[in-house]
């Protein structure tokens, strides 16, 4: 055991302070070529109102920012309302601004403290004034109706395929290039990758006509020839339009850079995969849970932009005010939860912006939330600074599926007149993850090439039920060159689209074919552990588990790969009917496949076993389902290890300096209902992390208590305790 002396601690933080400074030097500029905000460690946003310019105090605002050790602001520019004095016509200036240029003021006070100044635009909507000038700028309903705003019907919602987004607003960048030579644009709530709305504008019927040859489709079900073809209309013009702002932005000052808005966790219906390849820099803005969300939502966030970016920036507001249900734009977020929403940032390598909306403050209790992490995030800055993850299992992020897993132009499906949501599937595997411990990633559908999967031991499908035909070449290629597989429920029954196959596209992988239509949704019917198998021999003292709510009748192949057995479901009242009608069946409800000739290892369940596992709470599936993954990763050793009570999660990253494992405690009766009020910190931890072959780890330190661990390296993996772990805590190991 080296035991580090409090010298050596010393000259480690010492050295992490050096760090420090040349990673903020660094950011400021630009290292090694890299553009300004790919070294960017810490952002912040001041979202103005209207009002603003009557009081704000710029020299204030901008020292509180300062003490963030921001490297960027975000500040209004313009768009629905002009921070500054425009000659764009059309343009609405703050009817506030008087002969102030609040957005000039706030620009230079950011510079002369060092911070990049971004202008937050808004595409999205404009005034009477321009409607009336500019009819063809607006979306139209299909009674040629303009969209007014809800909340404020005064502003009309803009066409993103009208010359507003190809003429008006490079207008307003050019103007502002001219005046500040911004070092970048921000569009607020666009493109989002949310549901898409048909538009019928005159510019919309006619590209659609000119594209596909027909109209605009009723509605946004993708069962719809029509709404396909309008969705890849769609997607290539948001990727013009990115492609326009993003040439408009440099062309003043060739650093400045466009981004969109992006986000939406785990719900995206736009492609991601298609946004990623136009995004040089990934902002995703999900600034909170609502009320009934479970709190590693954030984590999940950054995981999907991940699976995108390959490396590049990915940037996630964090909102300073209450997220919930109902909303408050003005009351802080409770300290905890906001901690816990930056800690998950920064552990899934993504970088904090953090936002308060409006000048004029009544709440103040969110600035010291801000100031104390972001401190502490700049004290440790090299250690934030990742090359790659280290993990070793991929979980495919299922994005047709989630976009188009519906019926009828709703976000929810409805199987058998059950209400589907069709993130429960990766919710609920993402909860057995969570609870094995492992240290995962998200591959996008798109993207499973053989150079994506090679650091991948296994693929978990959490029914990706929609897939196109080359993804499941993809998959077979990956297993068929060593790979293991787990997949559930309906993966591979239909196309991209949602359109039926005869059998699974990947029946030959999972070795059973489809016997029958779609069974559930329905309770008390049971999985039978016919023969032993390491993957149930972890349950005692039963021979029975929980079967799932809905299951895709299947044959078998191979009825020696058939290791639970359905019970069919049988009534649940009144007790004394309460028994099994049929106590047997040969139908199989899991198939475990060893790996032979070079092959990996399959699990296939039929049923929705994860979404199962997540309705109901039951600890048997998300048990099976970690069990299946330890079997496939049989002999595989886990890049990092923790031993210890609690509900936790893993990151695992290498670093330029080494690398880290970030633990977050979500042990906490807040975890899946909003907010967290205060931190139940674990107990002992004893951690292992494998580092890569040859390196020899000198120190480890917990970045978040401030300490050094001593530790003991015995053929590449170095083990330590952490005495506790509050909210996060970040084990950083240098070579
Ligand atoms: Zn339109």
């Amino acid at each position: 055991m080296k035991e580090i002396t409090r010298r050596e601690f010393m000259a480690v933080s010492a050295a992490s302070v050096m760090v420090t400074q040349a990673g903020m030097s660094a950011a400021q500029g630009s290292e090694q070529g890299k553009p300004w905000y790919a070294t960017m460690r810490r952002c912040g946003q001041l979202n103005l109102n209207e009002r603003d310019p009557l009081t704000l105090d710029v020299n204030a605002w901008m020292d509180y920012w300062a003490s963030l050790k921001v490297n960027a602001i975000l500040i209004n520019g313009g768009g629905i309302v002009a921070f500054y004095p425009t000659k764009v016509p059309y343009q609405h200036r703050s009817e506030f601004l008087g002969t102030r240029d609040l957005f000039g003021e706030l620009a230079a006070a950011a510079r002369k403290r060092g911070i990049r100044i971004v202008a937050r635009m808004d595409c999205n909507y404009a005034y009477q004034e321009a409607l009336d000038a500019h009819p063809e700028w607006f979306e139209r309903n299909r009674d040629g109706s303009p969209r007014p705003q809800d909340e404020c019907p005064w502003l009309f919602k803009t066409c993103m395929f009208s010359t507003y987004f190809t003429e008006q607003m490079p207008a307003i960048y050019r103007e502002m290039n001219a005046r500040y030579g911004t070092d970048g644009y921000f569009t607020n709530g666009w493109p989002s990758t949310g549901s898409l709305e048909v538009c019928y504008c005159v510019a919309c019927q006619k590209i659609y006509h000119d594209k596909t040859g027909g109209v605009p489709p009723e509605t946004t079900d993708a069962q719809s020839p029509a709404y396909r073809k309008y969705y890849e209309v769609y997607m290539d013009r948001v990727g013009e339009v990115w492609k326009l702002w993003n040439r408009v932005a440099k062309e003043k000052n060739p650093g400045s850079v466009y981004v969109g808005n992006l986000g939406g966790g785990i719900r995206t219906v736009k492609d991601v995969k298609k946004l990623g390849e136009v995004a040089a820099w990934f902002n995703a803005d999900h600034q909170g849970r609502s009320t009934e969300a479970p709190i590693w939502e954030c984590s999940q966030q950054g995981r999907v932009a991940q699976s995108v970016m390959d490396g590049r920036t990915i940037t996630n507001v964090i909102g300073s005010y209450s997220t919930s249900d109902p909303l408050w734009r003005h009351a802080s977020k409770p300290a905890a939860e906001a901690t816990l929403w930056m800690a998950q940032i920064t552990a899934s390598g993504m970088v904090p912006w953090y936002h308060r909306l409006g000048g004029a403050v009544q709440d103040n209790r969110w600035r010291e939330t801000g100031r104390v992490f972001y401190d502490w995030l700049a004290a440790n800055e090299a250690d934030f600074r990742n090359r790659r993850s280290l993990a070793n299992i991929a979980v495919l992020y299922p994005q047709s599926t989630i976009a188009f897993y519906c019926s009828n132009g709703t976000r929810e499906r409805r199987l058998n007149g059950e209400r589907i949501d069709p993130t429960d599937y990766l919710q609920g595997l993402y909860y057995a993850l969570l609870e094995g411990r492992f240290v995962f990633d998200f591959v996008h559908q798109e993207k499973l090439t053989p150079e994506a999967l090679k650091p991948y031991k296994a693929l978990l499908i959490p029914n990706a039920a929609y897939l196109r035909d080359s993804e499941c070449q993809a998959i077979r290629r990956y297993v068929a060159s060593g790979g293991s597989l787990l997949a559930t429920f309906e993966t591979s029954l239909y196309n991209e689209w949602g359109v039926r196959r005869e059998d699974f596209g990947l029946s030959d992988l999972f070795s059973v074919h489809v016997a029958g239509d779609l069974v559930g949704p329905v309770r008390n019917s049971y999985m039978h552990m016919d023969r032993p198998h390491p993957i149930v021999d972890v349950f005692k003292d039963t021979e029975i588990l929980p079967g799932t709510e809905f299951r895709v009748p299947v044959s078998h192949l191979k009825p020696e790969s058939t290791f639970l057995s359905l019970i069919p479901h049988y009534p649940a009242y009144p007790p004394e009917m309460v028994y099994p009608r049929i106590p047997k069946t040969q139908e199989p409800t899991a198939v475990f496949r060893q790996g032979s000739g070079g092959s990996g290892s399959v699990v296939y369940f039929p049923g929705d076993i994860a979404r199962t596992g997540w309705k109901s709470g039951n600890p048997d599936l998300n048990r099976l389902i970690a069990s299946s993954i330890n079997w496939l990763m049989k002999g595989q050793p886990r890049p990092a290890t923790v031993d210890g009570a609690g509900l936790l999660e893993l990151f695992a990253w290498e670093t330029e300096p080494g690398c880290t494992l970030h633990i977050i405690n979500y042990t906490n009766p807040n975890t899946m209902r909003s907010f967290i009020r205060r931190f139940y910190p674990t107990g002992r931890l004893q951690v292992a992390v494998r580092v890569p072959e040859g390196k020899h780890v000198s120190a480890v330190r917990a970045l978040r208590s401030g300490r050094s661990l001593p530790f003991k390296q015995t053929n590449g993996v170095v083990t330590a305790e952490v005495p506790s772990v509050r909210d996060y805590e970040v084990v950083a190991l240098r070579y």
